[in-house]
């Protein structure tokens, strides 16, 4: 069997390899030459996602479709469905890749979600709320890493936020104090069956993911409530796959943050300390096999490289981190062989684990 796989970046990457251990071929769409996948995926059509010669063949070649990055359109999903099953189901991803359609979403299957409001117009901005001050403008769509994010304390500010991401559809978030972030990944198969990884706890910077630690240090009662809220949106989705779900720890309460229609950086470290991987599950669900086990072996510590580390000197040109820093006992470095090292570009990880005594 095949499975067509669109997006050829890290995530790509990392199932394309849990998928040939399963001696299970990929076919990959993706346009970018450099992509991650390109070193190791034995089949890669370098194309748009909206080139219909590129979907029709791809269609033709494999059977079942999944993504690696929410950031598909729908009308690419809706053409490949003819050819066969996509996994997880257009609608997730397309409630998924819309922060908006995400809130309304969690807020009709009851879930908490902080205090929101929609910001299509300059006039909506003038009616708003005082109380969602201060807060963080979002695009609804398209933003990753903490970007096309805006942080305002006022009206005035939030205008010409609003102005300067171009005036598109966002969301206005109230910003809340987090007492801690978290994640679980879930994996849901064609028969409702759910399986999860331990929670992890992740620390950001500037938006975007530093470190995370699996499993984390919850009380009981908070793990079982982010599960099961967890699988309350794979069951109301009629979710097929693996799915993340950030949330937010504030005074206590949970709040869910947003939904990852995929594999999730925050789960990488299931390579290293899981008996499956997280990639490996999202190739199991694809191909039908049954939900590998999901035990954790040891404390897995993730801590992303960014392209920070290659512009440590005040050169602007940048230049390769010293290896031999991460050359220790139970540390595993992954690079994606970006070409360009960039700020904030997450360039690899390195995990560190310690098996559990038992
Ligand atoms: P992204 O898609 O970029 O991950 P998020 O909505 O998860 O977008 O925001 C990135 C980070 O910004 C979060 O992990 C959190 O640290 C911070 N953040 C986002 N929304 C809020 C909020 N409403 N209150 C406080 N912090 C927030
Ligand atoms: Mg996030």
């Amino acid at each position: 069997m095949k499975i067509g796989l669109l997006g050829g970046g890290q995530l790509g990457l990392m199932m394309t390899e849990a998928a040939y251990k399963l001696n299970i071929d990929v076919v990959i769409l993706e346009k970018n030459k450099f992509c991650p996948a390109s070193k190791i995926c034995k089949e890669i059509i370098y194309s748009d996602f909206s080139d219909i010669d590129a979907l029709s063949y791809l269609g033709k070649t494999c059977q079942v479709f999944t993504v690696e990055t929410e950031n598909v359109p729908v009308t690419t999903l809706k053409f490949l469905s003819k050819f066969g099953e996509i996994k997880p189901d257009i609608n997730c991803i397309e409630i998924c890749q819309d922060r908006l359609k995400e809130k309304i979403f969690l807020e009709n299957i009851d879930l908490p979600v902080v205090p929101f409001s929609s910001i299509n117009s300059i006039d909506v901005i003038d009616n708003l709320n005082e109380n969602l001050f201060p807060g963080i403008l979002k695009t609804s769509r398209f933003g990753y890493d903490g970007k096309g994010q805006a942080h305002v304390n006022n009206k005035i500010d939030l205008l010409s936020a609003f102005k300067e991401l171009g005036k598109v559809d966002c969301i206005f978030e109230k910003k809340i104090m987090l007492d801690k972030e978290i994640s679980i990944v879930l994996i849901r198969d064609s028969n409702g069956e759910i399986a999860s990884y331990p929670l992890a706890e992740n620390i950001h910077e500037k938006g975007i993911l530093k470190t995370s630690y699996m499993p984390c240090n919850l009380t009981k009662n908070l793990s079982l409530t982010a599960l099961n809220y967890a699988s309350r949106i794979a069951n109301k989705m009629n979710y097929c796959g693996v799915m993340c779900v950030e949330f937010f720890l504030s005074n206590g309460k949970l709040f869910v943050n947003e939904i990852a229609p995929r594999p999730h950086n925050s789960a990488h470290q299931t390579i290293e300390a899981c008996d499956c991987s997280q990639f490996e599950q999202q190739v199991r669900v694809c191909a039908n096999l049954p939900i590998g086990s999901t035990k954790i072996n040891g404390n897995a510590k993730l801590t992303n490289l960014l392209g920070d580390l290659w512009f440590t000197n005040s050169d602007e040109i940048p230049t390769n981190p010293d290896w031999n820093q991460y050359k220790k006992e139970g540390i595993t470095i992954h690079l994606y062989g970006k070409k360009e090292a960039k700020l904030g570009r997450k360039m690899g990880h390195i995990v560190e684990f310690t098996k559990f005594n038992n």
